[in-house]
């Protein structure tokens, strides 16, 4: 019974009033990432729509790494690291987005095979910026993204209508 680990896993979620500036509700997911059936539980339902549809997850930095690494070892595929511009060894495809206050850049290694099915991953879709930008990232090494899994979605930041211009498979673990 999956619900009972999944519900415990969201009551898991804290809600940090004005952090990190006024007025923000910042969902901290650690620890629900500390309790081991309740980060399994919310892995499985990460990617429980998407079995069979990719060949690798990718997370953005740096909460995304935790989410995407442990989603590829259950569904026995590789993991991609989407980085915080600057921070890539070789050759990378980089994009610029905008951030609520001021810019930012992701960057990713171009050495993925072409056609590449990628199931892009995050704790939190606010404005969907963040995972626009990974999808395009994707796109222009050549890869398709096949799906976007989050655990939470703040749906008043109408993140869903920004990264529904690119993406049509999106999935969020607690609604
Ligand atoms: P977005 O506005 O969708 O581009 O979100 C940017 C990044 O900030 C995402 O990777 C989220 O993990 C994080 N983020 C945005 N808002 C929140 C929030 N209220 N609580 C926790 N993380 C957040």
């Amino acid at each position: 019974n999956a619900s009972g680990p999944l519900a415990r896993a969201e009551s898991l979620i804290a809600v940090i009033p004005d952090y990190p500036s006024p007025g923000i509700q910042f969902r901290d997911i650690t620890p629900l990432l500390a309790d081991a059936d309740a980060f399994r539980a919310v892995i499985d339902a990460l990617i429980a729509p998407f079995a069979g549809t990719f060949d690798v997850v990718a997370g953005v930095e740096a909460r995304g790494f935790l989410l995407a690494a442990a989603a590829a070892i259950a569904a026995d595929t590789g993991v991609v690291p989407v980085r915080k511009a600057g921070k890539l060894p070789r050759p990378a495809a980089a994009v610029d987005y905008a951030l609520e206050y001021g810019q930012a850049t992701i960057e990713v290694h171009d050495d993925l095979p072409r056609g590449a099915r990628v199931l892009l991953v995050d704790d939190v879709l606010a404005t969907g910026g963040t995972l626009a930008a990974a999808h395009e990232l994707f796109t222009a090494v050549g890869a398709e993204v096949t799906g976007t899994a989050v655990l939470l979605e703040l749906e008043a930041l109408g993140g869903r209508e920004v990264l529904g211009r690119v993406e049509r498979d999106i999935h969020t673990v607690f609604r």
